[in-house]
């Protein structure tokens, strides 16, 4: 298995949102990114329902197609029951698996790898990842062997150079990475966005990948639409339009909710965007509410953000735990450090309080003075029509009266701005893939490449092709 070449391989990712791997080798080396799960609930095996095996996991996300069936990288016993899979123990590969960001479309496999597969994640996306490991939020399988990267600091595996590069993403620590071999380079872009928070780590990432020379960028092209419905070319443009919201106007549009609200205000986010939950606390000073989290988002903000300056929720079975000695060490520490705020207190005052509301926790409902109050909606799941449990929310909503008002913006790229950084780029070939219609992402001048599963591309003299 010794290559003299450099070799590709796509394992998913090609046309779905998510669930991007990709594996290159050179001579008995080997990298593989990313290693997410795609979340489809409506083709999904795992509905909810099916209960998930603990003993047999590795195996039943393998042989029901969750994660790809890669050789070298699953545990000789978790894979006994599979015909003609090399486990890591039969393969004398050097692998690592590297993590552009904490998206469950990027990591959530992480957890089928052997502990034995180095998985290297930047310094601030272990912080949170072991962070949302406490608060139960952790991978099925196994604990992933997790090693730290940093940014711009090139490492090895064997003797390819891997460089992580910061971008911007609606998660903190995500990046990009530059692969290169003595073949020739990649420079994989992950998921990102030009209405971020920062969007001079595009501009950044563009002219450091560029520094570092590549021959094939690998692209992410979440936000093109079908050919069908808009037959004219992506015009590359970096101007953010009037009607797209920036991250940084999203909690502008919360406060003026806020302000027209005379009732109870309530949020739903997704705490892995630890950029906002830190914007949350900051309304307490520009909307007088008091700013309530639930447990769980309380202790990300604890433990990652320096702003201390919120309550947390006691729900009546957290009341009780907590009276009985069961609750878990970290909720407790929660709760000797900071305020509690109950149902009572909110509904004595409900112009006063600005309070989280998870789905999972949405009968806590019921127990609150919701009228005349706001559900902002906020990028929290679930979040959209694909998802069965977005209907049963707004059945609950109607059912209680509560208003819902949307307010949030996306992790991903305009079509023009996409545009804009491949041309800025100027690949000589183009692999655009994390999309429906990738092939509508063309570049100007050098070669689109849509890659198939099941083949092999070949990396020499800077060039790359099929095999
Ligand atoms: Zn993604
Ligand atoms: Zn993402």
């Amino acid at each position: 298995m010794n290559l003299e070449h450099t070799e590709v391989k796509f394992w998913g990712g090609l046309r779905t949102i998510g669930g991007t791997i990709i594996s290159v080798q050179y001579k008995d080396a080997r990298v593989i990114f990313d290693y997410g799960l795609i979340f489809s609930p409506a083709s999904s095996i795992f509905d909810g329902k099916i209960k998930e095996r603990n003993v047999n996991t590795v195996h039943d996300y393998v042989k029901l197609g969750l994660v790809p069936p890669i050789d070298g990288v699953y545990e000789k016993s978790d894979i006994a029951a599979l015909d003609g899979l090399l486990s890591v123990e039969e393969d004398n590969r050097e692998t690592a698996v590297i993590i552009s960001h904490l998206h469950l479309d990027h990591m959530g496999g992480m957890g089928m790898l052997s502990p034995q597969i180095p998985v290297y994640l930047t310094d601030e996306t272990v912080d949170l990842y072991e962070t949302l490991e406490t608060i139960g939020e952790k991978v099925p399988g196994h604990r992933p062997n997790l090693k730290k990267c940093h940014f711009h600091e090139t490492f090895q595996v064997g003797e390819i150079k891997i460089t992580p590069i910061p971008i911007d993403h609606d998660v903190i620590g995500a990046c990009g990475f530059h692969i290169a071999t003595p073949d020739g380079a990649i420079f994989y872009t992950g998921d990102f966005r030009l209405h971020g928070r920062h969007p001079e780590l595009i501009e950044q990432a563009i002219t450091k990948a560029k520094e570092l020379a590549f021959d094939v960028l690998i692209m992410e092209g979440t936000t093109l639409q079908d050919i069908e419905e808009s037959k004219n070319l992506i015009v590359p443009d970096a101007t953010l339009p009037d009607q797209l919201t920036k991250e940084k106007e999203v909690v502008e549009k919360m406060q003026a909710i806020l302000q027209e609200t005379t009732g109870l205000g309530l949020f739903n986010i997704y705490h892995r965007n630890v950029e906002r939950v830190q914007d949350i606390i900051a309304l307490k000073n520009t909307s007088g509410r008091k700013v309530v989290f639930e447990l769980e988002t309380a202790y990300v903000a604890d433990q990652l953000l320096d702003s201390k300056d919120f309550a947390v929720y006691v729900s009546a079975d957290t009341k009780m735990e907590h009276a009985a000695g069961t609750l878990p060490e970290w909720k407790q520490a929660l709760l000797e450090k900071y305020e509690h705020v109950e149902a009572k207190d909110m509904n004595a005052n409900p112009a006063g309080y600005f309070v989280q509301t998870t789905y999972e926790n949405s009968l806590e409902l019921l127990d609150w003075n919701v009228e005349n109050g706001a559900y902002i909606h906020a990028n929290g799941t679930p979040l959209g029509d694909y998802d069965p449990a977005y209907h049963n929310l707004l059945k609950l909503l109607k059912y209680i009266g509560l208003e819902r008002f949307v307010v949030g913006t996306g992790g991903h790229a305009m079509p023009q701005h996409l545009k804009y950084v491949l041309e800025k780029l100027d690949p000589k070939i183009l692999v655009p893939l994390h999309s429906f219609h990738p092939e509508r992402l063309v570049p100007d001048n050098g070669r689109l490449l849509l890659p198939e599963y099941n083949a092999t591309y070949i990396i020499n003299e800077h060039n790359m092709h099929k095999q």
